[in-house]
């Protein structure tokens, strides 16, 4: 583990975890950048404190429930932009083609999505941006969808302009997905074909039209501590709905095919650490949980401040199959929202 070369004493550790009690549980005031970085570093044995105080902290300003989400990709591969952990990119040799689903392809995911009940549905594209092909399939497959299917539906598809912005708004989409992927300061390690700063600009467009913002990113793509720390700083600072929470798992043919997994243990701060910066964000488990954390981590994540999950595959890796998920949540009795609470 990284943490271990200023790992803090016992006295301090209670310390850390009163103020963050007092602060966060009670006033429901999240941790600062400072403080998110004293909760990363705790040692290993208070981990499961952490993880205790995380879930009181959702329960008390999210409650028990458990918001689920199905993903589809409308268009997967091919794209042009080279964020390094990612299989989609054309300009790696990542085993993934360029594939576009169609209306009545998306429709059938939404309707199996809402089978397993799902409140959320979003449909992903691997682009830039939309040009006006996507944005037309996009206006023609919500509709199907809004008529056929109770789920809400959500996006994401890239940095949008203005007009984007409120076309999708008048589909009646009603969540956008952008991820900041990582801290501002590293994100030049992760992407040279467009800025963090295009990213946030295509945020604030969202967070004004009213939509809800679903933001977060990848945990441990070589990210130093501090920076893990400035990510949920610069996230707690958006204020998002959603914050979904991806663990780095390396994707065969990626120039980050060669980053080592974080460990559990710091997957778990992380966890721990992220409710702690935002009380009432959904904070969703997305991506690399089964590398990282395995069967016991989903476990230890949902009784330690996660509130959300992904149902099925994700976008170019398999997840676990839903009915897991589904049965360990009736087993820890967390409720699944509803689509009209989920609005
Ligand atoms: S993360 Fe998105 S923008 Fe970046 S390469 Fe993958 S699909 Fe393209």
């Amino acid at each position: 583990m990284t943490l271990s070369t200023s790992t803090p004493s016992n006295e301090t550790t209670s310390a850390i975890l009163q103020t963050a009690r007092e602060q966060v549980l009670e006033r429901g005031e999240g941790l600062t950048t400072d403080q998110v970085l004293e909760v990363l570093r705790l040692p290993e044995d208070s981990i499961s404190d952490a993880l205790a105080l995380a879930h009181e902290v959702r329960m008390k300003w999210c409650g028990p429930e458990v918001e689920v989400e199905g993903i589809v990709s409308i268009k997967t591969g091919g794209c042009p932009e080279d964020c390094h952990f990612c299989s989609q990119s054309g300009l790696f040799t990542s085993p993934v083609r360029s594939v576009w689903l169609n209306i009545e392809e998306l429709v059938t995911a939404a309707r199996q999505t809402a089978a397993t009940g799902a409140s959320e549905f979003c449909i992903v594209a691997a682009v830039r941006g939309p040009d006006d092909k996507l944005m037309e399939q996009m206006r023609d497959g919500v509709a199907a969808i809004k008529e056929a299917v109770d789920i809400n539906v959500a996006a994401s598809l890239g940095m949008l302009t203005q007009e984007q912005v409120d076309d999708l708004v008048d589909m009646g989409v009603h969540r956008y997905n952008h991820n900041l992927e990582t801290a501002e300061s590293y994100f030049p390690n992760v992407v040279t074909t467009h800025t963090w700063d295009e990213r946030w600009k295509t945020l604030e467009m969202v967070r004004d039209s009213g939509m809800e913002v679903c933001c977060g990113g990848i945990i441990g793509m070589g990210e130093s501590v501090e920076q893990r720390a400035e990510f949920a700083g610069q996230l707690g600072a958006l204020s998002p709905h959603e914050v979904p929470l991806n663990f780095f798992n390396p994707r065969p043919g990626t120039p980050f095919e060669d980053v080592p997994v974080l460990t559990s243990s710091e997957a778990l701060l992380a966890i721990a650490a992220f409710r702690l910066a935002m009380p009432r964000t959904v904070l969703r488990f997305a991506g690399g949980r089964e590398v990282t954390l395995g069967d016991l981590g989903t476990r230890d994540g949902l009784l330690g401040g996660i509130n959300a999950v992904i149902v099925g595959n994700y976008l170019t890796t398999l997840g676990r199959p839903a009915d897991d998920d589904l049965e360990l949540l009736a087993e820890l009795k967390m409720p699944i929202k509803a689509v009209a609470d989920a609005v």
